[in-house]
């Protein structure tokens, strides 16, 4: 970065700032992980400059030789990866992704059936304040106290309602889905299916957990998760839903692609393509589930009853009365990164709610094991009991940085 730090040192400083803040932290934000060396010099390339609205072989302008070749990368990788029939690789990111797969098959005032946002449902699957539910209905379906979905009351519902799109997925929800169930309901109600991978694309890739792309119409997902690419979007779909697809993307919803992050997108599927993705993927479990066991042991009540996937959500204000934003504030204090989050029916306000939610994706990229976790739980439980006394935060925070030390990040990166 030579050149940006002689010409815009304002803006060169506070990217070296975040360097530094991602290297020296615990990043255990349950969306974010941190990409390859590789990936960041696919989106750093001149393919920014390029407009190529339309899909390869089947461009506005001219001068598509090589983006052509981006592309077909990424849509024949993300097949592969996924076993998907069908792939768009343009969306820009999960949200525009999902607003995309909506308009490809409802029509305003069509009703989708989805995961209460309390539950663990995404914003755009349902929150008043988006522009999909200005457009569509919808109507929320949620957990029981044991954590798991009650697949008859789910069909019930749908019988009920009758939806035009049955929508599984979520972006803080730990437990497995039963695909095969949530299949057969839609397609008792002839409602579409469509799932929202966002979260768990990576486990999925790396075969970690099982797949639900035999099994749903449409998916959707984000690639920035722990499937560890770029920032961006994706929709797999069946054949029968490839043409929609690709309309409702360009032209219907976006303008040109971003062939950068396209390509960022085809070097982290190439990663996730080979065997150690499997191996980091299969890691990212067994150190979701220690850290779930450890708060259990630290006397913290885990929701849903424990986790299947890369994250826990931690009732912190019903196990030791420190709200969610007290818990965020303190572990920020001790360089551990986690978010604020309401729980299912969560007595207390979204801004100040009862949990917290902590991901192990991005540390376990680091190359963490089972031994870390268990220390990064008990900093966790330490700094959450004793969250006013800045002093006990001062020392836990010297260890955290100790040990993300003996796990450096971007050690190549001549920044
Ligand atoms: C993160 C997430 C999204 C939104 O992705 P953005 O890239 O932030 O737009 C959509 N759906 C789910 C389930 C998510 O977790």
């Amino acid at each position: 970065m030579k050149i940006l730090k002689k010409q815009d040192p304002k803006i060169y400083k506070a990217i070296a700032g975040e360097l530094k803040r991602q290297q020296e932290g615990m990043e255990m934000i349950a969306s974010e992980n941190y990409v390859s060396e590789a990936v960041l010099e696919a989106i750093g390339s001149i393919l920014t400059n390029k407009y190529s609205e339309g899909y390869p072989g089947k461009r506005y302008y001219g001068g598509q030789e090589y983006i052509d070749v981006v592309e077909s990368l990424a849509i024949s990788r993300a097949k592969e990866l996924f076993g998907a029939e069908h792939v768009n690789v343009q969306p820009h990111s999960g949200a525009p992704a999902n607003m995309i797969a909506y308009s490809a098959v409802l029509q305003p005032g069509d009703k989708i059936l989805g995961m209460d946002l309390s539950h663990g449902g995404h914003l755009t699957h349902g929150h008043p304040v988006t522009l999909s539910a200005n457009i569509y209905k919808f109507v929320g379906y949620k957990t029981e106290k044991n954590g798991k979905i009650d697949y008859k009351k789910l069909e019930a519902l749908a019988i009920q309602e009758k939806p035009k799109m049955i929508l599984a997925g979520f972006s803080a929800y730990t437990r497995q889905l039963d695909y095969k169930k949530f299949a057969a309901i839609a397609k008792k109600v002839g409602a579409i299916s469509m799932i929202d991978i966002a979260h768990i694309a990576g486990l999925i890739a790396g075969k970690a957990i099982p797949s639900p792309v035999p099994y749903f119409d449409i998916v959707t997902t984000t690639t920035h998760k722990t499937l560890r690419g770029p920032r961006g979007g994706m929709v797999m779909c069946k054949e029968k839903y490839a043409k929609a697809i690709d309309k409702a993307t360009f032209p219907g919803f976006q303008g040109g692609p971003h062939e950068q992050v396209i390509a960022g997108k085809a070097v982290a599927f190439g990663e996730a393509l080979k065997p150690a993705f499997a191996k980091y993927a299969r890691q990212i479990i067994l150190n979701a589930k220690v850290l779930e066991l450890e708060l259990k042991n630290y006397g913290f009540k885990i929701m849903f009853g424990g986790t299947d996937n890369h994250m826990v959500l931690v009732d912190v204000f019903g196990s030791k009365g420190v709200t969610g934003k007290e818990a965020d504030a303190a572990l920020d204090k001790i360089g551990i990164t986690v978010n604020k989050n309401v729980i299912p029916d969560d007595p207390r306000s979204p801004m100040d709610p009862s949990g917290v939610r902590i991901g192990v994706a991005a540390v376990t990229t680091r190359g963490m094991k089972e031994k870390e976790i268990k220390k990064i739980a008990q900093w966790i439980a330490l700094a959450i009991e004793n969250h006013t006394d800045e002093k006990i935060l001062k020392v836990i925070h010297t260890d955290v940085m100790t040990l993300c030390k003996k796990f450096p990040l971007y050690k190549n990166l001549n920044w």
